[in-house]
C-alpha cells in the first residue's frame, strides 16, 4: 500500500493521504500535455489514469508490484507537464516519486544479484561519488578516442547484446574535466554578487565546456563565481530511480557545502538538477535538523538562465552571431521550475540570431534522466516526434538548458540526417556572443 505521508517527505504532514489523491477532479485538462498520453491515447498512460492507479494501490485494490502498475510508474517521464497545467493544483511529482520508491523497496528482496550490483554501482557509486564518475569518464574517454569504439561498433557485438542504442547515447567526454577544487573566478570589476557554481556529476566530465562558459558569462554579468570542492551530485537521478534515502544524503551534503561557502546564490546550468535542488525543502521537510536549512537553501537556487536574465549583461558586450535558433524547453525548467521566458529573452538579446519557435517546444524529448535506457521504445518515439518538430522550422542551432535534452536531440538529429544542426546550451551562445563582442570590428 502507498502511504504518501510515511514516505520520505513529499507531502505535508497534516494532509491526509485521501486529500492528495482526491485533489484530482478528473477534468482531463492535463491529457494533451502528457507525452505518453499523446503518443498512446491510452487513459492509464496519462496523468489522470496514473493518479487513479496510485490511489487504487493506496486503497489496497491493486497490488503495488502488479506488472501494469509497475509499468505505468516506469513509463511516466516525471516531466511534470501535467502539474504545470492542473487547475486543481495536483502535485503529481510528489505522489509519483513515493510510488516509485515503494516499488523499489518491494522489489528489493527478489532482485537478481546483478541487478543489485548494477544499482549499487550506478546509484551508490557513479552518482554518489564524483571520483567514481571521473574514473568511469576516463575509461569512456579512452574508449571514445582510442579507436576502440569504431572497432566495437563494426564488430556487431553491440547489436548482439542489444546495447547499440545505449552506447550511441553516451555523452562525448570533455577534453578536460571541470573538477570542483575551491576555485574563485572574479569579474573584472567589483563583484555585484557571489555565485556558488554547481559543477554536477555528469556535467563536470561530459559538459565541462558548459561550466566554463557559465563562469565567463557570470563574470561578464559582474558576478564572482566560486566552485567549492565539497559539493556533490544533486540526487535527481537517485531520487527518480526510487532511492530516496540516498537522495536525502546527497541533498544534505550540498546544503552544508553552500552554507560554508558564504555565496549569495547557488547557480546551476542543468534544468533537471536545478529542479531537484529547488525541492530540497520538500525532500527534507520531516527531518528536524535539516528542514529549515533545506528551505533556506532551495530559496537561493537559481537556474543560470534565470539568474543571468535577472542580473543582466551589458548589451554593448554582446557581439553578433549568425544562425537560426529554435529553443527546446527542458521539462524540468519549463514545467517543474516554470521558467520559459528568461532563456528566450537571453537568446533574443544576441544580435544577429533569428529565433524560430518550434511546435510542441515544451513536450518532453524522451530523455528524462535514464529513461532512454529504461524505456527505450517510448524514448525513441518521443525523440522522433521532437526531431520532426525541430526540422519543421529548419534551424541551424537547437538551444536548450539541460544536458539530457542536448544528448537526446543530438542523437535524434544524427539519426534523421540533421547532423549539420548544432545543439547548444543558451549559455554557450551567450558566451560566443560575448567573445564576438570582444573581437575588434
Ligand atoms: S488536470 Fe489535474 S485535476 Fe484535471 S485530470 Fe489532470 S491531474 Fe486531475
Ligand atoms: S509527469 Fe509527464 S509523463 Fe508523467 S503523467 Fe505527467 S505529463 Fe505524463
Amino acid at each position: 500500500m502507498i502511504d504518501p505521508q510515511a514516505h520520505l517527505g513529499f507531502v505535508a504532514p497534516d494532509v491526509p493521504p485521501s486529500d492528495v489523491f482526491d485533489r484530482c477532479v478528473r477534468c482531463g485538462l492535463c491529457l494533451p500535455t502528457c507525452p505518453t498520453y499523446v503518443e498512446t491515447l491510452v487513459e492509464t498512460s496519462g496523468p489522470r489514469g496514473r493518479i487513479a492507479l496510485i490511489k487504487a494501490v493506496a486503497e489496497e485494490r491493486l497490488d503495488l508490484t502488479s506488472p501494469g502498475f509497475v509499468h505505468q510508474m516506469s513509463e511516466c517521464l516525471d516531466c511534470r507537464a501535467c502539474e504545470a497545467v492542473c487547475p486543481s493544483g495536483v502535485e503529481y511529482g510528489k505522489i509519483l516519486e513515493p510510488a516509485r520508491t515503494q516499488i523499489v523497496r518491494a522489489q528489493a528482496p527478489v532482485r537478481t544479484w546483478w541487478a543489485r550490483l548494477a544499482r549499487a554501482v550506478l546509484i551508490g557509486g557513479l552518482f554518489g561519488k564524483l571520483g567514481w564518475m571521473r574514473a568511469a569518464a576516463r575509461a569512456l574517454k579512452l574508449y571514445q578516442r582510442s579507436g576502440l569504439r569504431d572497432l566495437v561498433r563494426r564488430s556487431g557485438i553491440l547489436r548482439a547484446l542489444g546495447l547499440q542504442d545505449v552506447e550511441a547515447m553516451a555523452p562525448r567526454i570533455s577534453d578536460r574535466f571541470f573538477i570542483p577544487r575551491g576555485q574563485h573566478f572574479a569579474p573584472s570589476a567589483q563583484p555585484r554578487a557571489t555565485a556558488f557554481l554547481h559543477a554536477g556529476c555528469i556535467m563536470h566530465v561530459a559538459f565541462a565546456e558548459w561550466n566554463e562558459a557559465t563562469v565567463r558569462v557570470l563574470n561578464a554579468a559582474g558576478v564572482e563565481v566560486v566552485v567549492p570542492r565539497d559539493q556533490g551530485c544533486c540526487g535527481a537521478i537517485t531520487i527518480h530511480a526510487g532511492e530516496m534515502p540516498r537522495g536525502r544524503e546527497l541533498a544534505k551534503r550540498n546544503i552544508a557545502a553552500f552554507e560554508r561557502s558564504d555565496a549569495d546564490v547557488y547557480v546551476i546550468n542543468a534544468a533537471g538538477c536545478g529542479s531537484a535542488l529547488k525541492e530540497y525543502g520538500h525532500l527534507l521537510h520531516d527531518d528536524p535538523a535539516w528542514a529549515d536549512r533545506a528551505i533556506a537553501f532551495s530559496a537561493k537556487v537559481r537556474d543560470v538562465t534565470e539568474y543571468v536574465d535577472e542580473m543582466g549583461l551589458p548589451p554593448e558586450a554582446l557581439g553578433p552571431l549568425r544562425g537560426i535558433v529554435t529553443y527546446q524547453d527542458a521539462c524540468h525548467l519549463a514545467h517543474a521550475q516554470r521558467i520559459t521566458a528568461p532563456p528566450r529573452r537571453l537568446l533574443e538579446a544576441i544580435p544577429g540570431l533569428e529565433i524560430r519557435e518550434m511546435a510542441e517546444s515544451s513536450l518532453c524529448c524522451g530523455s528524462a534522466g535514464i529513461y532512454n535506457v529504461t524505456q527505450p521504445e517510448m524514448a525513441q518515439r518521443l525523440q522522433r516526434r521532437k526531431v520532426d518538430r525541430v526540422l519543421e522550422v529548419a534551424p541551424t542551432i537547437v538551444a536548450t538548458a539541460n544536458p539530457g535534452c542536448a544528448l537526446q536531440i543530438r542523437n535524434g538529429l544524427d539519426r534523421a540526417g540533421g547532423a549539420g544542426i548544432a545543439v547548444k546550451h543558451v549559455i554557450e551562445l551567450l558566451d560566443e556572443s560575448l567573445a564576438a563582442g570582444r573581437r575588434p570590428a
